[in-house]
């Protein structure tokens, strides 16, 4: 990973899009920082198209879409994806829309029900996320969102577990979510880049940033090449085979802030495409 201040100016001025992950990206413990906050409505100023892209619920994903400077927001690793539009021709408020992903399985299946029993016995302390009843598709088992914080090597017994049994699993920094269908963070966030605004996935690699910092953003680390992680992506670089190109010198929300204000100064006016509606 190199210095995100080696960033050169003609890769961010090709820079259209600026996808990020939420949990210690833009959070700090939990908690949105007025300085990532403050990034996000910098980068949208400047024209620039943001779209979240997490394992946070359908729940959390209504109001991201609704309340935040955001253009979409991936949510469930990539099971949906929920975005404000204006409708054609009038001046009204917009509605939300939203998309699911043609292989997400409802998280009632009984093949994952099973699965999650099995592996909340690794340990009696490890419980379901306090947002599962917000879930549409996956089931969050929490380590680390509270106390007691586990350690990541029981995270990634869960996940290892669940995958042996069928399942996909990925850790994040606080939560192993494991889902039945055949998508991730990557395939949900490219398919509807194109579909939405006509992005090229193959000329365009270079016109997305991704942000994040933990194992489930490895996906997003490997397709683009100015792929950027915050400070504390250090804790988990054992595990993650497919290192983004940059780091930030921050961690968190003050790392994304970081990375917005490098690519924001190196654009210095260049033009992002244009937003309608919003
Ligand atoms: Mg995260």
């Amino acid at each position: 990973m190199r210095s995100i201040s080696e960033l050169s100016p003609s890769q961010a001025r090709r820079v259209k899009y600026v996808l990020m992950d939420i949990d210690d990206t833009l959070t700090r413990q939990g908690k949105l920082l007025a300085s990532s906050y403050k990034a996000l409505w910098d980068l949208r100023a400047a024209g620039l198209v943001l779209i979240p892209v997490t394992g946070r619920p359908a729940g959390w994903c209504d109001l991201i879409a609704r309340q935040w400077p955001v253009d979409a927001v991936v949510g469930e690793n990539g099971a949906l994806v929920f975005w404000e539009e204006a409708l054609q021709g009038r001046d009204g408020l917009p509605v939300l829309k939203q998309r699911f992903h043609p292989l997400a399985v409802q998280n009632s299946d009984p093949r994952l029900k099973d699965i999650l029993k099995e592996v909340l016995q690794i340990d009696e302390r490890l419980r379901v996320a306090k947002d599962q009843p917000f879930r549409l598709f996956d089931i969050a088992v929490d380590f680390a969102e509270e106390e007691p914080v586990l350690p990541l090597d029981t995270a990634v017994r869960v996940a290892e577990l669940a995958k042996s049994r069928g399942a996909h699993a990925k850790v994040s920094s606080i939560h192993v979510n494991m889902w039945m269908g055949n998508y991730d963070k990557l395939s949900m966030a490219k398919s509807f880049l194109c579909e939405q605004f006509g992005w090229d996935p193959v000329a365009g690699l270079d016109e997305v940033v991704f942000i994040g910092d933990s194992p489930n953003d490895e996906p997003m680390f490997a397709a683009f090449p100015l792929s950027c992680a915050v400070a504390n992506i250090r804790n988990y670089t054992h595990l993650i085979k497919h290192l983004p190109a940059f780091v930030a010198s921050r961690d968190c929300g003050d790392g994304f802030a970081e990375i917005a204000g490098h690519l924001l100064a190196l654009r210095s006016g260049g033009g992002g495409p244009r937003r309608e509606g919003l």
